[in-house]
């Protein structure tokens, strides 16, 4: 018998690997078969921190960087991977689709990866597109030539106004310095992105018969009736189907769930920046000493080797002081932390998908957002949502022990943020009931892939 058969293609960091995972696990228990075509880098370390990856044909593609060649130069990273990688998809479509039975019936595309895009065009497939980011920036992405138009920002994507934005009246404002490609890196990285990634996601988004997202309708109401092509489908969690969660690059430390029981309910500060986040030494012991401060319990995530190659280190005699206190591990089970109730609050980078955990469990945030589009979300959650409070830096641009405890206990003890969250989290968990917003998109969206085996 004939399989519907998706071939999903994320762009290859943490933060795309996991919730594309997540979607290729809806698609799998509602039937269809999926092909993830991870890049052999990325392949080898989620196939190495994961058993088992239930129902899913795991293959890799080289992304084209050279032993040896610095992968974390998002720059180079990205110009490879947009000049070699389609040569090697359309040889492994090509190998599948000798198998009648097993033919690519569509193709689901990361928008940073929107090279994919000319290669489903060329051999026919049709294209659907995944947003990993919010829906408000991906509208950003598709609104490039308005914002040319408008001179917001000039044809290589440079600002060319300090004042704020807004795409449509029921769009949140903003800040052209947040634009997405104008805070990933230096100014030549920067070009990059614009240059590839976002004018590249451009032509996907275009191309593609749908956009599926990691967002709902309630989050993002602006931005999903703006671009209706967009289908809010998430929050796309392991912890909605109680399973665990897949597609991480590193092994999950279980200690600290056990360490979560033994601690008082709403009582616990969750310190975690992702997969990308560097701090350096000084910023490293100002966030060490302030949790020290605050004098409640708290589990960290210190990602090793990540202070430029060295291994960060703790004030003298920090971890014989704090270890009855706090628990560090190297990689948490985030979502199911977050899931935890004692955890009281989140300390985060204001990555797409820690806003999203953190959302659908209800937890207030201390918001530290590092690059690209967290300066974004930062926004949506003090602003719009009002479930976190921001940090500020001082005029040398470091985040003092001082503001981090200060802020820390405005957050902890403001019963309406924390009201906020609750209500936040009910009406976000509530449109993945059967009949609600993203679970009809999801239906409406495989009705579409099955669409094309007829
Ligand atoms: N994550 C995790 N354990 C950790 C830290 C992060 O499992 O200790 C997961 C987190 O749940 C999220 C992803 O890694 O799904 C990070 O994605 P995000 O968009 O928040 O940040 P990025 O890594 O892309 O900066």
């Amino acid at each position: 018998m004939k399989n519907i058969h998706v071939l999903a293609i994320p762009y290859p960091a943490q933060g795309h690997v996991i919730p594309l995972m997540e979607a290729a696990r809806c698609f799998t228990s509602n039937g269809l078969k999926v092909t993830f075509v991870n890049t052999e880098f990325t392949h080898k370390r989620v196939m190495s921190a994961c058993s088992e990856i239930d129902g899913m044909q795991m293959v890799s593609i080289s992304d084209g960087v050279e032993p040896g060649d610095d992968r974390n130069d998002l720059g180079k990273l990205t110009k490879t991977m947009f000049q070699l990688m389609p040569t090697k998809l359309e040889e492994l479509i090509n190998d599948i689709n000798k198998n009648e039975d097993e033919k690519i019936t569509c193709i689901i595309a990361d928008c940073y990866m929107g090279w994919v895009s000319r290669v489903a065009r060329k051999m026919g497939i049709r294209l659907a597109v995944f947003c990993p980011c919010s829906a408000a920036v991906l509208a950003m992405i598709m609104s490039v030539q308005k914002l040319k138009d408008d001179e917001v920002i000039n044809s290589r994507g440079v600002p060319l106004k300090n004042e704020t934005v807004q795409l449509s009246t029921s769009m949140p404002f903003m800040d052209p310095a947040n634009f997405i490609w104008a805070c990933v890196g230096d100014p030549t990285t920067n070009q990059i992105i614009f240059d590839f990634s976002i004018l590249g996601g451009m032509e996907a988004a275009e191309a593609a018969d749908h956009i599926i997202c990691n967002s709902t309708m309630v989050l993002e109401p602006g931005a999903f009736t703006l671009f209706p092509k967009m289908l809010p489908i998430g929050p796309l969690l392991a912890t909605n189907t109680s399973t665990n969660q897949v597609g991480h690059f590193w092994n999950e430390d279980y200690t600290c769930l056990t360490w979560l029981d033994q601690q008082p309910l709403s009582s616990v500060i969750y310190v975690a920046f992702g997969s990308f986040t560097i701090f350096d030494q000084l910023q490293f012991e100002e966030l060490a000493q302030a949790l020290e401060d605050t004098k409640r319990p708290f589990l960290w995530v210190v990602r090793p080797g990540t202070s430029g190659g060295m291994d960060y280190v703790y004030p003298s005699g920090y971890l014989e002081r704090i270890c009855t206190l706090g628990k560090i591990v190297s990689w948490a089970p985030q979502q199911e932390v977050l899931n935890h109730p004692s955890i009281a609050c989140f300390v985060s980078h204001c990555g797409w998908n820690s806003t999203m955990e953190g959302v659908s469990n209800g937890v207030p945030f201390l918001c530290w957002p590092y690059f690209a589009d967290q300066f974004f979300n930062k926004t949506y959650i003090c602003d719009i949502w009002k479930t976190g409070v921001r940090l500020n830096q001082d005029e040398t641009s470091i985040v003092t022990r001082e503001e981090i405890k200060s802020k820390l206990e405005q957050l902890l003890i403001n019963k309406t943020i924390k009201e906020n969250a609750l209500n936040l989290q009910e009406k976000v968990v509530d449109c993945l009931l059967a009949g609600n917003s993203s679970n009809t998109y999801l239906n409406k969206f495989i009705d579409w892939v099955k669409e094309g085996n007829d």
